[in-house]
This record gives C-alpha cells, sequence and structure tokens, in this order.
C-alpha cells in the first residue's frame, strides 16, 4: 500500500515557517508582504481558489486584495489593474487567476506583470530563469510537487519520470524542474502515442491532463511514485449528498500498487497555496531589502 504524500501537513508546515519569517522582518520591513490578486468573471472554481487563498495568506501575516472586474472588461481596463498594482508600494505579489475568460488575452496581461512580482512565476523572464537554473520565482505547482518529493524521501537522481501534460502552468515547469533534478524525464501529451506503455515504464508518473480519472492500476508499474495534480468537481454520488473532487488517477485502484502517492483533494493544491505564498514573502524579502537569505528553513 502506498505511503500518502499529504500536501495539507506539508503545506501547514510551510505556514507556521513563513508565519515566523514574517514576524520577524516585520518592523525592518515596516509593512507586511502584500499580494493582489486580479480575477475577471465569476468562474466558481476560481472564486473558491481565490477565497482559499486570501485565508492563507491571512494565517501567515500577508495583506491580500482582489481587483474583481466583471467578465465584460477590457483587456486595456484590465491592463491598467495590473500597471497601477506594478507601481504600488503595498503590493510585492500579483497573481492573475486563470482562466482568464475569452475574448481576452491571458499571455499578454501575464506579461504585463512587474517580473519582480509575478508570484505565480508564469513570467517568460522567470520562466528563462527556471530553464536556465538561476533563481527566480518559480511556478508554484511544479515548486510544491519537489518540496512534496523531497519532504516525502523520494529519491529523483537517475530516475525514469514521466510527466503527463505540456501546460506552461504545470506540465512544462514541471519537466525541467525534474530534470532539474536529475531525473530522465518525458513530458507526454495528448498526441503522444501509447501513452499507457510510457506509463507503465515510469517511476515516478505526474499526472497532469486535466482528464479525470485518466490513470487507472493497469496504467501503473509497482512501486511507482504517482502525483496526481488534476482537480475535478465528481457529480454528487446520490441526490442530497455534496459533490466530491477526483483527480486524473484512479486513487484507489493505484494506490495499492505505488510506492507513494498524493491523494486528491489534500496533496497538490495545499502545496500550491503554500508555494504562492513563500514567493510572495520572498518578492517582500527582496523588496525590502532582506537580500537573498533563504527563509526560515523548513521543519521536517
Ligand atoms: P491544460 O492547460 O488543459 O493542459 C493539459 C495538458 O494535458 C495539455 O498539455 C494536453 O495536451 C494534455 N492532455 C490532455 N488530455 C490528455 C490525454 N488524454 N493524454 C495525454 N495528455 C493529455 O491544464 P493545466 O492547467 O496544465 O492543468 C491540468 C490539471 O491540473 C487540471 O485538472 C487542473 O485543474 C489541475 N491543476 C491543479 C492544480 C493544483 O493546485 N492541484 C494547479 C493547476 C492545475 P496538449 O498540449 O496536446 O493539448
Amino acid at each position: 500500500m502506498a505511503r500518502r504524500l499529504n500536501g495539507r501537513v506539508l503545506a501547514a508546515h510551510y505556514e507556521t515557517s513563513l508565519r515566523t519569517s514574517v514576524a520577524q522582518r516585520l518592523a525592518t520591513a515596516g509593512c507586511p508582504p502584500g499580494l493582489a490578486v486580479v480575477r475577471v468573471g465569476d468562474d466558481g472554481a476560481s472564486g473558491v481558489y481565490v477565497g482559499r487563498k486570501a485565508q492563507a495568506c491571512g494565517r501567515v501575516g500577508i495583506r491580500s486584495w482582489i481587483i474583481h472586474h466583471p467578465a465584460t472588461a477590457s483587456q486595456q481596463e484590465v491592463l491598467e489593474s495590473i500597471c497601477r498594482l506594478n507601481a504600488d508600494p503595498a503590493c510585492d505579489g500579483i497573481l492573475v487567476q486563470l482562466p482568464i475568460p475569452a475574448p481576452l488575452d491571458a499571455r499578454q496581461l501575464l506579461l504585463a506583470v512587474d517580473p519582480a512580482k509575478d508570484v505565480d512565476g508564469l513570467h517568460p523572464l522567470n520562466l528563462g530563469r527556471l530553464v536556465r537554473g538561476e533563481p527566480g520565482l518559480r511556478s508554484c505547482t511544479p515548486a510544491g510537487i519537489m518540496a512534496l518529493l523531497a519532504h516525502g524521501g523520494v529519491v529523483l537522481e537517475g530516475i525514469r519520470a514521466l510527466v503527463i501534460g505540456r501546460s506552461i502552468l504545470v506540465g512544462q515547469p514541471m519537466g525541467i524542474m525534474l530534470q532539474q533534478a536529475n531525473a530522465t524525464v518525458t513530458v507526454a501529451h495528448s498526441r503522444t502515442r501509447n501513452l499507457a506503455d510510457h506509463c507503465r515504464q515510469a517511476e515516478l508518473l505526474v499526472a497532469a491532463a486535466g482528464q479525470p480519472g485518466l490513470v487507472g492500476g493497469h496504467w501503473v508499474r509497482p512501486g511507482a511514485v504517482v502525483v496526481d495534480v488534476g482537480i475535478h468537481r465528481a457529480p454528487p454520488p446520490q441526490q442530497g449528498t455534496r459533490a466530491t473532487l477526483q483527480g486524473d488517477v484512479r486513487f484507489a485502484e493505484v494506490e495499492p500498487l505505488a510506492s507513494h502517492i498524493t491523494p486528491v483533494p489534500g496533496g497538490v493544491g495545499p502545496m500550491t497555496v503554500a508555494m504562492l505564498l513563500w514567493n510572495t514573502v520572498q518578492a517582500w524579502q527582496q523588496r525590502c531589502g532582506g537580500g537573498t537569505a533563504p527563509l526560515a528553513p523548513l521543519p521536517r
């Protein structure tokens, strides 16, 4: 039976560590870290995620606020909000909440964010720094997965890793981070042939296809480490019961086979939020002259 990589527990450790770092530096900095979320439209899931991020900010001492535009907002209006936040000294981090509704151009909005405030790590400059292995703000979901794997004692050096998905948000930066940890990485996508065969060879499998239940037990090599990034709201099992969350992996089939597995919910999701907090505190520390000294080390 697989060992569960518990994102809730590790994220709580991060929060404790960040709360201490913020409290220690607050007097010197003169103001708390600030995170602004730019939201466009009324996508229900986005509303839930934004609310969770705001609560998490409150727990560690980050001031957060939301700039909420209607779905009818123009590209120019949203760009102007981002430019104001770039110039706002109370704002250390800017998060453009995805998805951005059509016909707005999300790429152009992400490009407008000051790279020093790009706490989602999606600006081309920060992605370029990642590719070059230079310090910079890292994409939250893959960075959170790397932390979970490290904390779980998973050795990446030399292992055969498969990432399903090649988005800029998850798959691409995940592949690069794993490669930098000396794994041998394959990145699969919707045109990959014989995906099941690739999966069965993988010692580490990261499922980020956005396809509920894509990976079943017959695709998983016994003893593999399985990371499930997908989040899908499944219909309530019976009338009157609540909707449940499920991932890209069929958990009940895979848990008995894998050596380690992330649950959904409670695996990757909380770590994505923890990394957002970490990036925001890091950006604040840089701006307030705290230098590049690392934040308080993680409790183990
Ligand atoms: P995305 O932009 O839709 O990308 C999905 C990727 O998966 C694409 O590269 C696509 O290939 C590939 N793909 C789709 N169907 C496939 C299939 N049947 N076989 C192989 N590859 C397939 O999604 P995303 O933003 O990366 O997010 C992926 C999932 O992670 C979603 O469920 C999302 O909700 C979840 N997510 C969770 C967190 C978290 O904190 N837990 C954070 C971010 C995202 P092509 O490139 O060929 O189209």
